[in-house]
């Protein structure tokens, strides 16, 4: 018997052993050793697996200027030979979100929202923004992040990782339609964001652009962290939390690397300049964003027709017209507003999503049906599972079809888990039992 526990202990120490060794790797950018959960097959999986959710939950695309997010890649191509990792499957992309953030998920896919563009000053000052984030991934950071690590190997779906950064999802937030985030707002420790910074300028230094561009940087958004502003950039600060203590650190480093460097201010200004254009109308349309959220409907539709006077070729533009027509029993006008939304931009899942919900309010249970489908292939969201439920369980395919789309709600998650839980069960008992 004696034997046999000892057997069993040795066995078990084995294995413990086995899993510290794997949980034990060397950060690729420092070369030091810690603690790292996941292996590079699960950072390129999740990576390749949550890009697109990411940016559908983070504002969409930024259609109206695809150049914008050429020249964005171009600057980080430019980082990436003097990564650590630079195999990684980079990318770089420009969402539709006026919230000044940026993030980077496992595998080096990496976003930044025109909101953080309009506020930078040059293209070294970019470089030290996609920088920084490609050293969050190149140093493994978020694959690091126990919280991540559990919630993924406990097996949870993920499915819901839409996130709500700005106050027009908050607004989609407030009607059930945008959910939790996890990746777009990770928040990394001091020493990640220190880390980052420090590597992110050995980078820029070495692909030749000023590394005093990151001090730069650093001091407008402490300057901004102190304005009225910074209620706008509270999630670029929760995640990549700014201080006096990273402007001298970051000056410490510039110290440390060979002087000089381009700053590209010009080409920078040039290349943003139908952004700096088009801001006036992002401001109106913030303002239609947040009337919607206070539930003053008819100013919030004011503000999108004054947004859509300036610049007639955003989607997003239309679509807070059709909350705000909507909102004001206006439905056929809002069904007009959703389809000028939809065919400005067919690949952001939001206009599809309001606009199947409302044609299933309107009883059109077919086109309703069509939307809420495409709406799910571009972001999975409870609302749109539960309300194909509903239409199966209508059309008489309850056991067939709606139980399926009710157990894709329930996994999906958010506030309509018990009702959903309740239409199961009640399914659960009508149906045969196989
Ligand atoms: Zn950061």
């Amino acid at each position: 018997m004696k034997k046999f526990i000892l057997r069993h202990f040795i066995a078990g120490s084995l294995l413990a052993l086995l899993l510290l060794i794997q949980a034990c790797a060397v950060n690729p950018v420092t070369g030091k050793k810690e603690l790292s959960w996941m292996s590079e097959a699960w950072e390129l999986q999740t990576g390749e697996r949550y890009y697109g959710f990411q940016q559908q939950a983070g504002g969409g695309y930024y259609t109206i200027d695809p150049d914008l997010t050429l020249y964005v890649r171009s600057v980080g191509k430019k980082l990436i030979p003097f990564s650590a990792r630079a195999h990684l499957p980079y990318d770089f992309v420009v969402l539709n979100d006026s919230t000044p953030n940026a993030w980077a998920l496992p595998g080096g896919k990496i976003a930044i929202n025109r909101g953080l563009l309009i506020e930078l000053d040059n293209e070294a000052e970019l470089a030290a923004v996609l920088a920084h984030e490609i050293v969050h991934a190149d140093a493994r950071h978020s694959a690091q992040s126990q919280e991540v690590g559990t919630i993924i190997a406990g097996g949870q779906v993920l499915a819901t990782v839409l996130l709500a950064n700005s106050d027009y999802n908050h607004t989609a937030l407030q009607q059930g339609v945008a959910l939790t985030s996890l990746y777009g707002q990770t928040r990394y420790s001091r020493s990640r964001e220190l880390e980052s910074d420090q590597y992110g300028m050995q980078y820029m230094r070495e692909a030749g652009y000023d590394p005093r561009a990151a001090i730069s940087l650093q001091e407008t958004f402490v300057r901004l962290s102190n304005s009225n502003k910074a209620g706008v950039f509270s999630t670029l600060f929760a995640s990549h939390p700014p201080s006096q203590a990273r402007v001298d650190a970051n000056r410490a480093s510039a110290a440390q690397l060979p002087a000089g460097g381009l700053l590209n201010r010009q080409r920078y200004q040039q290349e943003i300049a139908q952004l700096i254009d088009r801001q006036p109308a992002y401001e109106k349309a913030d303002k239609a964003g947040k009337a919607i959220a206070n539930k003053s409907y008819r100013p919030a539709l004011g503000y999108a027709q004054q947004a859509i006077a300036i610049e007639p070729n955003e989607s997003r533009f239309f679509e807070l017209k059709g909350i705000a027509l909507n909102r004001l029993n206006r439905a056929q006008d809002a069904l007009q507003a959703y389809s000028r939304s939809i065919a400005l931009d067919p690949n952001y899942f939001s206009p599809l999503l309001r606009r199947g919900l409302l044609k299933h309010e309107l009883k059109s249970f077919s086109g309703a049906e069509r939307d809420l489908k495409d709406s799910l292939k571009l972001a999975p969201t409870q609302v749109a599972y539960a309300t194909l439920g509903e239409i199966a369980e209508r059309k008489g395919f309850g056991c067939s079809q709606a139980m399926g789309y009710y157990q894709q709600a329930y996994r999906a998650g958010g506030s309509q888990n018990q009702e959903i839980q309740r239409k199961l069960a009640a399914l659960k008992v009508s149906c045969p039992a196989n």
